[in-house]
């Protein structure tokens, strides 16, 4: 199999796996839990916190474990609107994950006002959009570190200033974007930031939520009082631990081995565009999550694409969903003003440090053989 959908999901890496099971196993014991066996777990728990916020450089105790990004996206926006209830609007980007899109959307229901910030054909927003769209009432501005689609970096330095300057809470779904590009929140203003285990090769169901020590945290789960009394439930331990050491191999990994990330990326782009006629890249070349190529492929279908691939063993992404029946084109790529056709035809093709050149190599053999194929089905398809 050549797993080419990283992010999607990523494969555990073995030496996290390796510090997991003992938790699983003979480990059991509730952090909370006042005895010895207990405080083996509280402090495993405390030693991934500083693993979580050495690669975030930021304080372990502004670090929240939470059971996904979905749960630390949508904690951060209703603890903004929890402490100040007065404030009923938010800003966010029409190319944000369904995480924020449909919480903002529920919000919209229940009487918040949203302003849904453009994209250009590049996938990037407007700066100056932004500034304009921040009001006095608004709680928070929620703006993506790294597109899930396209792989397209925002200028969140520059949004979060903005955001400070104008004394709004500033959130970022950093989901895509930890562990690909170095993060250093000493010297930005942020608020909230999220991240999710399961992108950066520790288990799925465990992420975390970071919140700056100086801003205001309503917890979203009541519970236990766990996590310092800012997330209710009792701690997943194993995967916890999974997820420290996993930011403390993806801190190992951000400088030569995102470089070589890189290179499998690009080979892979440019070998296609070399020998495949009419694709183009989707979203810009240079701002872009190093690992991430999304490609728009003229005269196939993505859906038809991803099985053709599936059958040679290519795991990747559609540019579509299938959603009651019918091919939804991606919402990003609409966002950025491609029409349905070409959104239909794009995939999303996504690398981890646990791909290898050969596998470039092969795929290059197997991907412009499956275009060809399609491409004459559906030409005899149009003759017919
Ligand atoms: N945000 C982004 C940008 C994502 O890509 C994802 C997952 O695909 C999420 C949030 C949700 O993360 P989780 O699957 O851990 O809930």
């Amino acid at each position: 199999m050549l797993y080419f959908d990283n992010n999607a999901t990523t494969q555990l890496d073995p030496l996290v796996l390796q510090l997991l099971l003992p938790f699983l196993q003979d480990q059991y014991g509730n952090p909370s839990s006042a005895y010895s066996f207990g405080r083996v777990a509280a402090k495993a728990v405390a030693t991934a916190r500083e693993q979580v916020a050495a690669l975030l450089r930021c304080e372990p105790s502004e670090i929240i474990f939470t059971s996904c990004g979905t749960e630390s996206d949508n904690s951060a926006i209703q603890s903004a609107l929890l402490v100040d209830p007065d404030r009923k609007h938010l800003v966010s980007s029409k190319v944000e994950h369904s995480a924020i899109i449909k919480h903002a959307e529920a919000l919209a229901r229940r009487g918040y006002e949203v302003t849904w910030l453009d994209v250009d054909s590049n996938g990037l927003i407007d700066l100056d959009e932004l500034e304009q769209a921040i009001r006095e009432d608004t709680a928070i501005v929620s703006l993506m570190w790294a597109n899930n689609e396209t792989g397209v970096l925002f200028p969140i330095e520059e949004a979060a200033e903005i955001c400070r300057s104008k004394g709004t809470l500033f959130h970022t779904d950093a989901v895509q974007a930890v562990g690909k590009v170095d993060i250093n929140l000493e010297r930005l203003p942020i608020n909230f930031l999220s991240l999710s285990g399961h992108k950066l090769h520790a288990p799925k169901g465990v992420a975390a939520l970071y919140v700056n020590r100086r801003t205001r945290f309503n917890p979203y789960l009541l519970g236990g009082g766990q996590e310092n009394k800012k997330r209710g439930g009792t701690e997943n331990t194993a995967s916890i631990v999974a997820l420290g050491r996993a930011s403390e191999l993806a801190f190992a990994a951000l400088g030569e081995e995102s470089v070589r990330v890189k290179a499998l990326r690009d080979r892979f782009e440019q070998g296609l565009l070399d020998t495949v006629s009419s694709v183009q890249v989707n979203g810009d070349r240079t701002r872009r999550l190093p690992n991430t190529s999304s490609l728009a492929i003229d005269g196939v279908d993505s859906e038809g694409m991803l099985m053709l691939l599936d059958q040679r063993g290519i795991c990747c992404s559609a540019g579509s969903a299938c959603t009651a029946g019918s091919l939804e084109p991606s919402h990003v790529l609409k966002a950025m003003g491609f029409s349905n056709d070409r959104a239909r035809g794009s995939l999303r093709f996504s690398f981890s440090r646990f791909n290898s050149e050969a596998e470039i190599e092969q795929a290059l053999q197997i991907i412009p053989k499956a275009v060809e194929k399609l491409r004459s089905m559906t030409r005899g398809f149009l003759a017919a």
